[in-house]
């Protein structure tokens, strides 16, 4: 997931105070302003208007827009309420903002916009389903109650490296690097390149054709951490889809990241189901037992509690992610109803309001208790497991 907020969008967050409440209904505002010079227009809701009269607008797709107060020439409500748009005209409008040869392939909840085989888009709106069902079964057995997203969920499948980094430029403008495929809270939409066409994935001379073939390169070992992050990144779309979370609402990143890490292993074999929910996933297990040294400080539970910055330094993310993954694991299996109340309270947080460490802490520890106690159990329990 992309949560790198941009200069902007942190300013305006720092800034604003006031969050609109929802109104009855909802008016589609319009906003002209400056960008580079030129003149420019966007309409839809308004998400947040900070203290100096910046906003964020969300579009008919769910893209959030910022725009800086002293950009603003106009802005103005109209007369007609806020909708969003259907299945059928984002799929004309994704096809339309791309260059030529992206078609498209639409399931009940998203529209695969690709310029790779059909196949490949099939296989990809076949897992991305899967997952989105058993995602939402889970929470609903957990006594969460989840809604069905208000945007049909868009995900683009570039065929190359290429026009998925310049498609990926407003999100990432140093460029893709290594990440394969990601969320972003920004455009809501998800973005990836076609497995099958990567050097660790595709043999020489092998073919990307049926879709037995591109389970049977998928499934191999190379493949298996390359799928897991697609999936990884489909969980963050469906969790702030569904009402279990809220975009730009300050959830914890132990808790967004970890929970991910969670749904994240693949279940390629089945064509209905989905099997990897809740199971242990070896290679966070065993980075997390590697350094449990690090806990031995008793404060380590309450840093990554408070704190979100380990997950977003490169060098110790990875630590992080496993010790987020661990931590949620334990919880959930271990205090489930206390973990639903917990994301329950979590879900009914406002977008752009940061919460202190203390309130934090203060948070968690209304749900679960002491934390000493908490850590030394968890501890136990985890540095057993297998
Ligand atoms: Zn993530």
């Amino acid at each position: 997931m992309l949560f790198a907020l941009g200069g902007a969008l942190a300013a305006l967050a720092e800034r604003s105070t006031t969050t609109k409440p929802p109104q009855p209904v909802e008016r589609v505002e319009e906003v002209a302003f400056r960008r580079d010079g030129k003149l420019e227009e966007l309409t839809g809701r308004l998400v947040i208007e900070a203290s100096d009269g910046g906003v964020v607008l969300q579009n008919d797709e769910g893209i959030q827009w910022t725009i800086e107060g002293s950009n603003i020439v106009s802005r103005q409500q109209l007369d007609k309420p806020f909708t969003p748009i259907t299945s059928e005209a984002l799929a004309e409008r994704l096809v339309a903002e791309m260059p030529g040869g992206f078609r498209i392939h639409q399931t009940p909840h998203y529209v695969v916009c690709y310029n790779t085989s059909r196949e490949y888009a099939q296989w990809t709106s076949s897992l991305l389903e899967r997952l989105y069902k058993a995602f939402t079964n889970y929470w609903q057995h957990q006594g969460f109650e989840l809604h069905e997203p208000e945007f049909p969920l868009a995900v683009m499948v570039f065929a190359d490296r290429a026009l998925y980094n310049a498609a990926s430029r407003d999100d990432l403008p140093g460029g893709t690097g290594g990440i394969i495929g990601f969320y972003s809270l920004r455009s809501n939409r998800v973005n990836m390149f076609d497995l099958t066409g990567t050097e660790a994935v595709r043999g020489p001379g092998s073919r990307r054709g049926s879709t037995r073939e591109i389970n049977q390169m998928l499934s191999q070992p190379a493949a298996v951490p390359l799928v897991a992050t697609i999936v990884h990144e489909a969980t963050h779309q469906i969790a702030f889809n569904c009402g279990l979370q809220t975009r730009f609402a300050d959830i914890p990143l132990w808790l967004c990241e970890g929970m991910a890490v969670y749904f994240e292993a693949p279940d390629l074999a089945s064509t209905r189901g989905w099997r990897g929910i809740g199971r242990v996933n070896y290679p966070r297990l065993e980075t997390f037992q590697q350094n449990l040294d690090h806990w031995q400080s008793s404060g380590q539970l309450a840093g990554m509690l408070a704190n979100d910055d380990r997950f977003r330094d490169p060098r110790r993310a990875v630590d992080a992610y496993a010790d987020a993954w661990a931590l949620n694991y334990y919880l959930i299996k271990y205090q489930p109803d206390k973990y639903t109340a917990y994301l329950k309270m979590l879900a009914a947080k406002p977008p752009f309001a940061e919460d202190s460490p203390q309130t934090r802490l203060e948070e968690f520890r209304a749900h679960f208790g002491e934390l000493g106690q908490l850590q030394g159990d968890f501890l136990k329990q985890m540095s057993q497991a297998e």
